[in-house]
């Protein structure tokens, strides 16, 4: 028997040719892939008649992330979803609520193979990727389960989303979709630890996306200890890529930094932050504007990293701008629901809740 392929994973165009080699009309596609990406499971549409419903159920799977926990912060109403997939795996996401609307944090992958020594999600390493479905799934099954439209995406959650490119780009595609959820690409960010061949074959597909790179180290040596990624792609590989994209995109790059206690977070280690990105990107016939994010390390107790103090943080950011950055501190979502990512994936794991 030919294998099923997942519903939610085509793109106008495959679900097109799919009716139309089941002998449906192809306007059928348009009205399947706009309520599918509106929350309704094909039994939910009414305009569908029962034969195109039985005759597609032969060829495609439907499967929606379904809700396993759902955590809401007493403090700012951020919304944690665990969700189980099909296979019984299960992925984060976080629903935040900001002045200008709703914003979603994807995870990308089920674990990591990243290996960054202060992250949670990367711990029992990469168990899979998550297929285009997956990833539009969770968009999907959040403003199902929420009621609200979200207006924006974070790829920040499990997974480097650059180790999943293909699915990642087809999910960029499908979530921007007119017909589909209508998320601008102005409004979804990637992150990434920094897969620098993968950074450029992104900025080759042009799309207006913004690029957000886990720096948290502009040495070498410090970088390496706490991001293995740096021993393949080092510091001046990984800035040189992102004045490649920036020069292809004309997209502003922003930069996380986690600030650890006695790791990287010195007024030295501050000064050659500084240093660094503006040699690296601010050369006479470039000025890109450069943007860092610095967030307190969340404490994960497999990892023993402390936090920066408070007067740390400060000192870092005033380091920053005095020496032509600009710096905010992340404020810190969801703080009692621990929202940060991988940390409910493995407490669940733990509880025997999920694979
Ligand atoms: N793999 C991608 C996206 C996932 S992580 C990436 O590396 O960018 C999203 C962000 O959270 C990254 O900047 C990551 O470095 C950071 N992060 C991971 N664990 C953290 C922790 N314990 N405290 C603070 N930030 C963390």
């Amino acid at each position: 028997m030919k294998e099923k392929r997942e519903l939610l994973s085509l793109d106008k165009e495959e679900l097109e040719a799919l009716l139309l080699s089941l002998g449906e009309p192809r306007y059928r596609a348009g009205q399947i892939f706009s309520q599918l990406h509106r929350g309704l499971s094909p039994a939910e549409m009414t305009n569908i008649g029962n034969k195109t419903r039985e005759r597609l159920a032969e060829v495609v799977d439907f499967h929606l992330p379904q809700v396993c926990r759902k955590l809401v912060s007493a403090i700012d109403g951020t919304v944690k979803y665990l969700f189980t997939l099909a296979d019984g795996n299960a992925v984060e996401s976080v629903l935040m609520h900001y002045e200008h609307g709703t914003t979603i944090c994807i995870s990308s992958q089920v674990g990591c193979a990243m290996g960054c020594k202060f992250c949670a999600s990367t711990i029992g390493g990469r168990v899979r990727n998550l297929t285009a479905g997956e990833l539009v799934g969770q968009v999907i099954a959040a403003a199902r389960d929420s009621g609200e439209r979200i207006g924006g995406i974070v790829m920040m959650g499990i997974g480097e989303p650059l180790d999943n490119f293909d699915n990642v780009v087809k999910f960029l595609r499908l979530v921007n979709h007119p017909e589909g959820l209508n998320i601008g690409y102005r409004h979804i960010s990637l992150s990434t630890c920094g897969l620098v061949d993968k950074i450029d074959e992104l900025a080759a597909l042009s799309l207006p996306i913004t690029l957000s790179i886990s720096l948290h180290a502009a040495d070498d040596e410090t970088r390496s200890a706490i991001m293995p990624i740096n021993r393949r792609y080092n510091v001046a590989a990984l800035l040189a890529a992102c004045r490649r994209y920036y020069a292809v995109t004309g997209r502003r790059i922003s930069f996380e930094y986690t600030l650890i206690a006695g790791k990287n977070d010195s007024a030295a280690a501050a000064k050659n932050l500084a240093l660094v990105l503006n040699r690296a990107l601010r050369t006479r016939s470039d000025t890109m504007p450069i943007h860092v994010n610095l967030i307190p390390v969340n404490e994960v107790a497999e990892t023993g990293f402390r936090r920066a103090s408070a007067q740390a943080i400060s000192r870092f950011a005033a380091v920053l701008e005095e020496n032509g950055i600009r710096a905010t501190v992340r404020r810190r979502l969801g703080s009692d629901i621990n929202a940060s990512c991988g940390q409910l994936r493995r407490a669940a794991q733990g509880e025997g809740e999920m694979q």
